[in-house]
């Protein structure tokens, strides 16, 4: 059988397109960093918790550390939003 052109784009788009996807999710995966690697912990130090932290998003994650974060928690990474 004989696969025009035209044809023969759009099915190397669409493939391309599935591996960028896929390529998409795997790094997100990977972005964060593993809690004990920044010593995360459940609760606040010295007065500084996540839900003050420019990395911190509601209701319960970070965007740089992995997992489930807990608002009045605290890991090494911390840096305080503008006040
Ligand atoms: S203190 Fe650490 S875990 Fe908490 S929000 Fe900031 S970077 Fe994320």
């Amino acid at each position: 059988m004989k696969i025009d052109i035209s044809t023969r784009r759009q099915v190397l788009r669409a493939g391309l397109a599935a591996a960028g996807a896929v390529a998409a999710v795997s790094a997100r995966a990977q972005d964060k960093i593993a809690q004990a690697q920044v010593q995360y912990q459940e609760t606040p130090k010295d007065g500084a918790k996540c839900s003050m932290c420019v990395n911190w998003v509601a209701p319960n994650s970070c965007k740089i550390v992995a997992g489930t974060i807990n608002p009045n928690g605290w890991c090494v990474a911390y840096a305080p939003k503008d006040s």
